[in-house]
């Protein structure tokens, strides 16, 4: 890259048009369609994908999935494939232990965060997620209802740079694809450890919140490298 012999003014000039905000909430949508896809099956890990199979599956033109790939990239979802092309990211063993070991720490930390932090009304969302759990019955609805869960805490925790990594970490667990919940009697597990976080969160016990988000990651992680190691045997 050639080097600037001095830094611009900034702003250069004023911007020509105004930037397409569309275009941009676009991207959005795809990057955000494209990881629920590979969490719920529709893509696997492995798949190549090209920006023309991409536009034509979601409706959408080629600008806004170029940059969601660009974006999907940067995270580590896809990656190189053979050529230009791009894949998404195939995780290993190693990677998948490092993941669940630092989303326990982090949403310890999140739940400990928001049993400080949170407002009446983050306290009766996370009761309202938390009470839907036992109706929902497919893997899939149970996934997106254990996201709307822990986003909730989340967002009870009040810490813009936590729910940053958060997010990241998220991006990363969606490329394990299959979730926990296929396995006999993890929901109504899940769906317990869910009320004891709560309720920690509620009665503003950091220390119990902590250790129930803890021990809640822990065992979806035991529950997802006995999954994992299941998958790669066959
Ligand atoms: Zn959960």
């Amino acid at each position: 890259m050639e080097k600037l012999a001095a830094l611009p003014t900034f702003p250069a000039s004023p911007p020509a048009e105004e930037a397409a905000p569309r275009e941009v909430s676009r991207g959005d949508f795809v990057h955000e369609a494209i990881k629920a896809g590979i969490r719920e099956g529709v893509l696997t890990t492995g798949q190549r994908l090209r920006e023309r199979d991409v536009a034509e599956w979601l409706g959408v033109s080629r600008t806004p999935v170029r940059e969601a790939f660009r974006m999907l990239q940067a995270q580590g979802v896809l990656s190189q494939g053979r050529g230009d092309s791009l894949v998404v990211t195939t995780l290993s063993e190693d990677d998948m232990r490092q993941l669940y070991r630092i989303w326990a720490d982090m949403e310890a930390i999140s739940a400990r965060y928001a049993a400080r932090e949170a407002s009446n009304a983050d306290i009766e969302r996370l009761q309202e997620v938390a009470a839907r759990w036992d109706a929902a019955r497919e893997p899939n609805e149970l996934g997106r209802l254990n996201q709307d869960f822990h986003q909730a805490i989340q967002a009870a925790a009040h810490n813009r740079y936590l729910s940053r990594a958060l997010d990241a970490v998220d991006d990363s667990l969606a490329l394990l694809g299959l979730n926990t919940y296929t396995v006999p009697g993890r929901p109504a597990e899940a769906g317990r450890e869910h009320v004891e976080i709560v309720r920690a969160i509620a009665a503003r016990d950091e220390e119990a919140a902590y250790q129930a988000a803890r021990v809640h990651i822990e065992r979806a992680g035991v529950l997802r490298l006995s999954l994992f190691r299941q998958k790669s045997q066959n």
